[in-house]
């Protein structure tokens, strides 16, 4: 069984086009080798209300939320108000996270003003999880029922760098030997998808054990193979079958 996660990602900018949203693809990648499954992006203005009853929902279904987005010193920064308001708990500055901040902002010459200080408060009871590439810190908020909320600033670079750096060796940590998922990937070019299904079918491929994916583009089409625990020799297997019968 893979662990099954969601995404909220909050800014009004995503919905009106002036960003486009790229962390469902960043998180939706990075999670698929360590088994953990991520099942829906939720796109939402920046709004104390909307962003409580999404992420509430979000809790309800799934042991792992990632929240992006929000977390600056602007009024329109209203994460971390809305998560206190549904988790129920205060907002604290982080000794740590503020020490850190003092630190960047003195390399760059820059003193810390009482807004930019803002940046350093987190939920009581969570990890401030460092930014390599930003100020705001992120959080690890642990749930009751083993569910793990983590809270990621919005700038894609800040976004990227801290699920590398600290959060993606925390899960693998946390989920370890629970749920791998092998994958394969097989590149196609100059067969057409329904081609691809026909060759495939009549060799009654795949098996039911694998699941594949298709993502076409550009006169190529590429095919995600992956498995469960135990499954990884007729995963091999597969991935030769269809290496021959397509190329
Ligand atoms: P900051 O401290 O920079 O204000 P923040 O955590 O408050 O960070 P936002 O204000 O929500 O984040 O977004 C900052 C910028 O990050 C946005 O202008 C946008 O360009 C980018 N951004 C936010 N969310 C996403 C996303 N889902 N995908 C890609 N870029 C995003
Ligand atoms: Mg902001």
């Amino acid at each position: 069984m893979t662990v099954p996660a969601e995404l909220v990602s909050i800014g009004s900018e995503l919905l009106s086009g002036r960003t486009v949203n790229t962390h469902a693809q960043t998180l939706g990648a990075a999670l698929l080798p360590l088994g953990l499954r991520l099942e829906r992006d939720t796109t939402i203005p920046d709004g104390t209300a909307v962003i409580a009853e999404t992420v509430g929902d979000a809790l309800a279904r799934v042991p792992l939320v990632f929240v992006s987005g929000g977390l600056g010193p602007t009024a329109d920064d209203v994460t971390c108000e809305a998560l206190a308001s549904l988790l129920g708990r205060d907002i604290l500055e982080d000794p740590g996270a503020l020490e850190s901040m003092r630190r960047k902002y003195a390399q760059r010459g820059r003193a810390m003003n009482t807004v930019s200080r803002r940046q350093a408060r987190v939920l009581r009871g969570a990890a401030a999880v460092e930014n390599p590439r930003g100020m705001a810190p992120g959080q690890r908020i642990e749930l009751e029922g083993e569910r793990i909320l983590f809270v990621l600033p919005g700038p894609s670079r800040e976004f990227a760098a801290m699920l590398d750096q600290s959060i993606l060796p925390f899960l693998s940590e946390r989920y370890a030997g629970k749920s791998p998922r092998p994958v394969r990937i097989i590149h196609t070019e100059g067969l057409g998808e329904s081609e691809i299904v026909e060759r495939l079918e009549r060799e009654n491929l795949p098996p039911p054990e694998i699941q594949t994916a298709f993502y076409a583009g550009n006169g190529r089409v590429e095919i995600l193979l992956s498995c469960g625990p135990g499954d990884e020799s007729l995963l091999e297997a597969t991935a030769c079958r269809f290496r021959t019968l397509l190329s």
